[in-house]
């Protein structure tokens, strides 16, 4: 479903993604990992045409991706930014009804919808009048992964989606995205810098450093056949807990 061709994008005189060629195929879930500044962030914004190539193509279902094509490309893609991204101002429900509002639907057709997604979600379905910051962190990423999903994109994109939240909220989460990935059939890219987290929810992995591809493979490929010395390093970097092993 998403290409990238050979892409570079400079921000100055430092490629924060370099001469990367990836396709993501219609149905997959992938996990694009690696250290803070190796260009996870900018990956995803190159497949949503928020950021354009200086090298290079992105195609959408064989389509180069313009810069006149952002606001199509949305209704097709669900993106969950970094830290949720929720408007303060707007309560639950007005932060779900923006997108779908825009392209007309009936507030009958945006109430079925967003209590549809959060029983899906498991978010409380009377908090949907409340505003962002009368939330908890985990409830706040559901309304956020909520929003993603109103319009029932084809391809969801999730920027480390659970960075900010505690174990136990991150642990649950995740068993919903899986059932959620695994329920709704979507073409996922998940970027995250937890291998655990990785592996859990798809069944490749890309290892970025630098703006370049180190490895791209399912877990047992980064365990076993490690492409490069940083791969083992990176996985060994991800702390146990001491005195055991996974
Ligand atoms: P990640 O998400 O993996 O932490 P990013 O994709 O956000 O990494 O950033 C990749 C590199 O590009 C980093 O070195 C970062 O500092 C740089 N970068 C990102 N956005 C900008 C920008 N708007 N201007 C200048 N440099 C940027
Ligand atoms: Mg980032």
């Amino acid at each position: 479903m998403f290409e990238l061709d050979n892409v570079t994008l400079r921000h100055g005189d430092r490629a924060a993604i370099d001469a990367v060629s990836l396709a993501f195929p219609t149905g997959s879930v992938s996990a694009v990992i690696g250290s803070s500044g190796s260009g996870k962030s900018t990956l995803l914004r190159l497949l949503l045409g928020l950021e354009l190539p200086d090298v290079g193509e992105v195609r959408i279902d064989d389509v180069p991706l313009q810069a006149s094509d952002v606001l199509a490309v949305r209704r097709r893609i669900g993106y969950v930014i970094q830290d949720g991204g929720l408007f303060p101002h707007l309560g639950v429900r007005d932060n779900l009804a923006l997108l779908p509002h825009m392209l007309g639907w009936s507030d009958a057709r945006i109430d079925e919808r967003a209590d549809f997604l959060a029983s899906l979600t498991h978010f409380p379905s009377d908090a949907l009048r409340r505003f962002p910051a009368e939330l908890s962190g985990g409830q706040r990423q559901r309304v956020a992964l909520m929003r993603a999903l109103m319009l029932d994109p084809p391809a969801l994109l999730l920027d480390e989606p659970f960075c900010a939240l505690d174990p136990i909220v991150r642990h649950e989460l995740q068993d919903e995205l899986a059932e959620i990935f695994r329920s709704l059939d979507k073409t996922v890219v998940l970027v995250t810098h937890d291998v655990a987290e990785a592996a859990f929810l798809a069944s490749r992995l890309i290892l970025l450093r630098d703006g370049r591809v180190v490895q791209d493979g399912c877990v047992d490929d980064f365990m076993e056949r490690p492409a490069d010395p940083f791969v083992s390093q990176f996985i060994a970097a991800q702390r146990q807990l001491p005195g055991r092993t996974r």
